[in-house]
């Protein structure tokens, strides 16, 4: 490149790919995918989304699919800003919201301290879409005030979640609580969860909110664990507390089995 060529301008947005469904996606994203010459794409991304794409764009898949380890967060971020630096306009689409969980906030700062400005397009949050799905409200007024997103899984090295704690906040304040990224640490989300809060208390599961093989169970937080196991409900998956899961309409897979039943009784002997 000569001296009086311009260097190309490049550009960054961080792209909400809501929770799964791609009727989800808001009319600015897909504006910013239609634009995008390099996309790279999370794991929960559905590929439909990726249909509103360019066909000349480089789509880079970054995730654990095909049970490959999925990309260091910094080599994402070196190609982000090495991309936009080649004068490409990139986008990078996260499942659901890019700045709920999902480490949209770190490459943000990282894109900016390269002197790299980045938009964000919201996305809907799975959080929020698993309960609709589920047909009711995270905040009905007759039953929560708020509702407080949490993640299961703290960043290692930082303090572990204080469940008792966040558990007597709920309950106080009469919150919501859903629960990212917790399927993993289920045993020490529960046994906090349960010295603050009745073993009665109502949860629900969600994997794949919004997706056509979408499931779900609803339990108590005292059988939370073997609900879980049961109904084979791994990742990706929230995990909802609170009396707005009593709205729920039982399904076959909400009912009670009996292993369900001994803990949910251990429980409540032991309170
Ligand atoms: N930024 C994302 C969250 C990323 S963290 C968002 O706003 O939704 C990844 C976690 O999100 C998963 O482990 C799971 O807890 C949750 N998640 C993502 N998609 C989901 C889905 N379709 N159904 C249920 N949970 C989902």
């Amino acid at each position: 490149m000569n001296d009086n060529t311009p260097s190309p301008r490049g550009s960054c947005t961080l792209v909400g790919a809501g929770p799964g469904d791609p009727e989800l996606l808001t009319i600015k994203a897909v504006k910013a995918i239609r634009a995008a010459t390099v996309l790279l794409v999370d794991d929960l991304v559905h590929d439909d989304v990726l249909a509103w794409a360019r066909p000349d764009a480089r789509i880079v898949h970054v995730g654990k699919r095909g049970g490959c380890k999925s990309t260091p967060q910094a080599f994402i971020e070196k190609l982000m800003i090495a991309a936009v630096r080649e004068g490409e306009q990139v986008v990078r689409l996260k499942g659901g919201d890019p700045f709920i969980f999902g480490r949209g906030g770190e490459e943000v700062e990282h894109l900016r301290a390269a002197g790299i400005d980045c938009q964000v397009v919201n996305g809907i949050t799975a959080g929020l879409a698993a309960v609709t799905a589920l047909g009711v409200p995270l905040t009905h007024r007759d039953h929560a005030h708020g509702v407080v997103f949490m993640t299961g899984h703290a960043k290692p090295g930082h303090q572990p979640t204080d469940w008792p704690l966040v558990g007597a906040s709920v309950r106080t304040l009469g919150l919501t609580l859903v629960v990212y990224m917790g399927i993993g640490r289920v045993a020490d989300l529960q046994q906090g969860l349960l010295q603050s809060l009745p073993a009665t208390t109502p949860v629900a599961v969600v994997k794949n909110a919004s997706l056509a093989h979408q499931q779900h169970c609803v339990t108590t937080l005292a059988a939370l664990q073997h609900a879980i196991v049961r109904n084979e409900l791994g990742s990706p998956a929230v995990i909802v507390v609170g009396d707005v899961v009593r709205g729920v309409q039982c399904l076959s897979s909400a009912s009670s089995s009996p292993l369900e039943e001994i803990a949910q009784k251990k429980a409540l002997n032991m309170r």
